[in-house]
């Protein structure tokens, strides 16, 4: 399970989760409703949910770029606290999974915040850059999308976030495959790359996070 914090005991979990998650009302029932998906393990950990809010409060971040929205839990999260005229720009290509992340966003009434936008994400992302011309405009981007196009996501964003801004990257750890000395699966090795690629970019500062799947944030200079 990728959705919950790699390497902690379940009795430790549990106590984080206990005296640590502050969940609005709507986040929880979104999330229990998603825990019951075929695909469940691709929603992000609440406490990882709760840690990019507070990163957004430090940042004052007011425009946030997101590619993968599945059903919506994160997108919702970065909702709550950006500002009124925050901007949260969402990328899928998934009707039917953004449809319950709309319902959501609805109930809470933060739908007006999310221009979300069904589309394969690169193409979204090259029409932002090039047609939309928001290079160095948004402050913050969380790529949680298809593994094998992460070095893909991972340079446009790089474009897209202004000098300071910052890009997460989710599933770094790939459920702790990444460090086994045979990778086997093609979209492991893609991230295990990538993330030996990050280690040496001079263009971000970084910190790889042993929180949910593993979460590298990468801030560019
Ligand atoms: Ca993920």
């Amino acid at each position: 399970m990728s959705n919950k914090s790699i390497g902690l005991s379940d009795d430790l979990q549990e106590y984080l989760l206990d005296v640590s998650l502050r969940e609005s009302d709507v986040m929880r029932r979104l999330r229990v409703e998603t825990m019951s998906h075929p695909q469940a393990d691709m929603q992000i950990a609440p406490e990882q949910a709760q840690f990019f809010q507070l990163l957004l409060q430090l940042m004052d971040a007011r425009r946030t770029i997101e590619v993968g929205v599945f059903t919506g839990y994160s997108a919702l999260a970065v909702a709550e606290v950006l500002p009124e005229d925050g901007r949260i720009t969402a990328l899928d290509i998934s009707e039917e999974y953004t449809a319950v992340a709309r319902r959501y966003w609805e109930e809470a009434g933060v739908a007006d915040k999310i221009d979300l936008r069904i589309a394969p994400a690169q193409e979204s992302l090259a029409h932002l850059l090039e047609t939309e011309n928001l290079a160095a405009s948004y402050d913050f981007a969380f790529i949680d999308a298809d593994k094998s196009n992460y070095p893909i996501y991972y340079e446009h964003c790089l474009r897209l976030v202004r000098p300071g801004g910052l890009i997460a990257l989710d599933n770094t750890f790939r459920d702790g495959r990444v460090a086994q000395p045979d990778i086997e699966e093609e979209s492991v090795q893609v991230v295990h790359d990538l993330n030996k690629a990050i280690h040496s970019d001079d263009r971000v500062d970084i910190s790889m996070l042993p929180l949910a799947d593993g979460v590298t944030l990468a801030r560019k200079r």
